[in-house]
């Protein structure tokens, strides 16, 4: 309030020009360490080495990840508005489906925000480099296991579920942390350079681990085709949700369409922004699609416990914490190494 009283609203818009200013204080590829460049990306990057206050401020400037970054805080802030509209329908304290709701979310709010922090801070230095995409990691590893508990608890088929569901929260736990494990050892083994290996193993940990909590939900098409009087096109909710998923994991790992001119698209449109926007498109979807499941009866069989799952969630968020604490010496070795190679390559001067 202070500070909006400080000045004239008149004097607001330029004010906020600013603040905004492109390009601010950004440089080219060959001017940030190798770990820090993306495929096809010439320009836009911030340089290490800069107060903590530099990359807070660069949130209000564009860059090559300003994109990345708004657009999940943006998703943050949906996840939020979804919940608090789920809290008018459901009770989140003491309603079955408000459990399935709360669990379901918290993955998608932890997601998205430790990816917006990572992308938002990672240039600070190689070594924050590391350790905040390991946390993006944990982040997306919580949101596969937060879809898991909506693909069990909400959208499952009756019978599978009666199958599943006694084994299913340690499974998901157990499939998330390594899927986690896997990602930060592709991160750690593999060369900043070879993109391509990393992103395979990561791809395959998580296609593994999709597959595995979607059994739930597949159980549901097999259960329609086999019925008459059921249409898939009842199930359109939920498959539109994988449509996007799959299309997220191909703009994920293929930098397209910044190959086929690079430089081009350094600050909007490049393939990991369209896939931060996609992920966008794909949280709304899925929470309409758990809200439509719930609405139309096909969650009156589940029977979740909000303190396992929360249980769950403590389980393997500690799991990641000790593992990631367990991996140190090698992150920082990693780090030492890029960082010597990176003084040795850089420009004298700017
Ligand atoms: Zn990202």
């Amino acid at each position: 309030m202070m500070f909006i009283s400080s000045f004239k609203i008149g004097e607001l818009p330029s004010r906020i020009l600013s603040i905004i200013r492109p390009h601010l204080s950004t440089v080219e590829a060959g001017h940030v360490p190798p770990v820090f460049r993306e495929p096809f990306i010439l320009t836009g990057y911030r340089p290490p080495d800069q107060p903590w206050s530099y990359y807070w401020k660069t949130l209000f400037h564009i860059h090559n990840e300003s994109l990345n970054v708004w657009s999940h805080l943006l998703a943050t802030l949906l996840i939020l508005k979804h919940v608090w509209s789920f809290s008018q329908t459901f009770d989140l304290i003491e309603d079955k489906y408000g459990w399935s709701l709360v669990g379901f979310s918290l993955g998608c709010f932890f997601g998205t925000l430790f990816s917006a922090i990572a992308h938002q801070f990672h240039s600070k230095s190689v070594w924050w480099h590391n350790v905040l995409f390991m946390i993006d990691y944990g982040g997306v590893t919580l949101y596969t296991f937060g879809t898991g508990i909506g693909c069990m608890y909400i959208c499952s088929q009756r019978y599978v579920y009666t199958i599943m569901e006694p084994v299913f929260l340690p499974l998901n736990v157990f499939f998330s942390w390594f899927t986690f494990y896997v990602c930060c050892i592709a991160k750690l083994k593999c060369a900043s350079t070879n993109n391509g290996t990393r992103y395979i193993f990561m791809l395959a940990a998580l296609l593994v681990y999709a597959l595995v909590i979607s059994i739930p939900v597949f159980a549901r098409y097999s259960e329609c085709m086999a019925t008459p009087r059921c249409s898939l096109s009842s199930l359109n909710h939920l498959t539109m949700c994988f449509l996007l998923l799959a299309v997220c994991a191909i703009l994920f790992s293929c930098h397209t369409p910044e190959r086929l001119s690079p430089g081009r698209f350094d600050l909007v449109g490049h393939g990991h922004s369209l896939f931060h926007l996609l992920c966008l498109v794909t949280l709304s979807m899925q929470m309409e699609g758990v809200r439509v499941d719930i609405k139309s009866g096909a969650a009156a069989h589940t029977n979740p416990s909000l303190g396992n799952i929360l249980t769950a969630y403590a389980v393997l968020m500690s799991a990641e914490i000790l593992t990631l604490v367990s991996l140190k010496g090698e992150i920082a070795t990693k780090a030492k190494t890029e960082t010597l190679h990176w003084l040795t390559i850089r420009p004298k001067c700017r």
